[in-house]
């Protein structure tokens, strides 16, 4: 993460600046840019929208770092109630949860529950759930507990970050599991001795990663990313793959190449988060783009 993004970090975790971003109006416009409403109603129509445009989609209920049991359970819940929609709407449409969301800071067999229950529902409704990657602290209880709801229900998919360093073993122990892995870049701020930390470290890390995990048998690579080069690298490997893949990017960035990519006849789940716990999410895609943060600078102190 360059000097820039930890510094974005920084500032955006103060109190008053998260205060003035998410009781301001160009906060609450930058926000809408990248996530579809405060309710599960804004997701659907959204959804909708993007599967009569071909592509596919994942519901997020934004929410992370939960530390009481009935904000957890409430988080489970309006899970169940996202999927009763997926099917009544015929939406094609899986779910991405956040395991801190559902309760593993306060108890792992509260988070393993949900799981269970969310890939049961899933299940039943014929779709899948993924499990979004978090910060360091919790990358091996997430893996844990992925590996063994995924040999229960078979239904799941896990995110992997290319710049963690164990990543590549990770890979190498998951991809026998089958179900679905997402690999992306990686978005939050990690000491040297976890994660890589120059760009060019990250790119050279994952374009392996999506090389090993392209030339797989078995599980479906969900290549998670914007950047050109590791499009074009994963199309070049989709050319000599024989089972499927696709690829996943955010709601609202690059929204063109997204229609482009779809056009060209390649799968693509867009990532659609929706509620109103938006700013940890809305800090991470700042940190990501220098340009978003300057025009919200811009817009609060412009004029
Ligand atoms: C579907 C999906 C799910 C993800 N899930 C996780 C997860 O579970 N855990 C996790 O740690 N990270 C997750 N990420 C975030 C990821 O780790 C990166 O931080 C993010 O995708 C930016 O990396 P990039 O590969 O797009 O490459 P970059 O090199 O960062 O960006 C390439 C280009 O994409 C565009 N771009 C990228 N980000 C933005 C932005 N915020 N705003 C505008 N333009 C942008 C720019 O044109 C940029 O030049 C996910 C990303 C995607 C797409």
């Amino acid at each position: 993460m360059s000097v820039f993004s930890k510094l974005v970090v920084s500032t955006t975790q103060a109190r008053p600046v998260e205060k003035l971003v998410t009781g301001t109006k160009p906060g609450k416009a930058l926000a809408s840019r990248f996530v579809a409403g405060d309710h599960l109603d804004d997701a659907v129509r959204v959804a909708k929208r993007l599967n009569a445009e071909g592509f596919l989609v994942s519901l997020d209920l934004l929410g992370e770092e939960v530390r009481d049991r009935d904000t957890a359970v409430i988080a489970r819940d309006e899970y169940l109630e996202c999927l009763e929609r997926i099917a009544a709407e015929g939406m094609d449409a899986n779910i991405s949860i956040k395991l801190t969301q559902l309760g593993l800071n306060i108890d792992y067999r509260l988070a393993t529950d949900a799981v269970d229950l969310l890939a049961e529902a899933a299940g039943s409704v014929g779709t899948t759930v993924t499990i979004d990657m978090e910060d360091s602290d919790h990358t091996a209880a997430t893996v844990e507990l992925y590996a063994n709801a995924q040999k229960a229900h078979g239904n799941l998919g896990l995110a992997l970050q290319a710049y963690l360093r164990r990543t590549p073993d990770d890979l190498a122990r998951l991809v026998p599991l089958g179900g679905h892995l997402r690999l992306c870049k990686g978005a939050y701020v990690e000491p040297a001795s976890i994660a890589l930390r120059s760009k060019s470290e990250v790119d050279a890390a994952f374009a392996q990663q999506i090389r090993a995990l392209m030339t797989s048998t078995g599980v479906l690579p969900a290549v998670a990313t914007h950047d050109q080069a590791m499009i074009d690298l994963t199309r070049e490997l989709a050319a000599a793959r024989d089972e499927p893949f696709e690829f996943q990017m955010l709601f609202g960035v690059r929204s063109s190449l997204q229609k482009e990519l779809v056009g060209a006849g390649f799968p693509l789940r867009v990532y659609l988060p929706f509620g109103s716990q938006w700013y940890p999410y809305l800090t991470r895609r700042l940190a990501e783009r220098p340009s978003n943060t300057w025009f919200f600078v811009r817009s609060v102190f412009g004029s």
